[in-house]
């Protein structure tokens, strides 16, 4: 697969242990830590470990039950870290803003995000 010629992405050094992450949750499929310039009071990015995927569109079509597991860990953070509810993102494309090709979520919560806009 690409991803397996290809640079490795930043997810990947800190899957590794390459570069330091504050880590927050991990298993054998995912692993989650705070962004380094965080949008909100919790901002932590869920990402697979596997770097077969570089989005969520891929993602979903290659491995559902993964894209499922993302969103079962988005809602144990949101739960142990702030009050169980909170915004998920998928920047998808570099016109969206995406910056890293490794599908990621970004699971934003803490404080009120119901007066900001997307
Ligand atoms: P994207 O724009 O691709 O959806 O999001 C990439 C995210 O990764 C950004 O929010 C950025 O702050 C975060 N990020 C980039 N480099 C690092 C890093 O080295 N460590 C951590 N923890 N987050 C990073």
């Amino acid at each position: 697969y690409a991803g397996a010629m290809a640079e490795p992405t930043i997810f990947e050094r800190i899957v590794a242990r390459e570069i330091p992450a504050e880590i927050v949750l991990e298993d054998d499929e995912i692993i989650a830590f705070a962004d380094i310039a965080p949008k909100a009071e919790l901002h932590v990015l869920v990402v697979p470990k596997t770097a077969r995927y570089r989005d969520v569109v891929e993602l979903a079509a290659g491995d559902p039950d993964l894209l499922a597991a993302m969103v079962r860990a988005a809602k144990a953070i949101a739960l142990e870290r702030a009050d169980g509810d909170f915004r998920l993102v998928f920047n998808t494309g570099e016109l969206a803003g995406q910056t890293v090709f490794h599908v990621h979520a970004h699971v934003l919560a803490g404080a009120d995000l119901t007066e900001e806009s997307l």
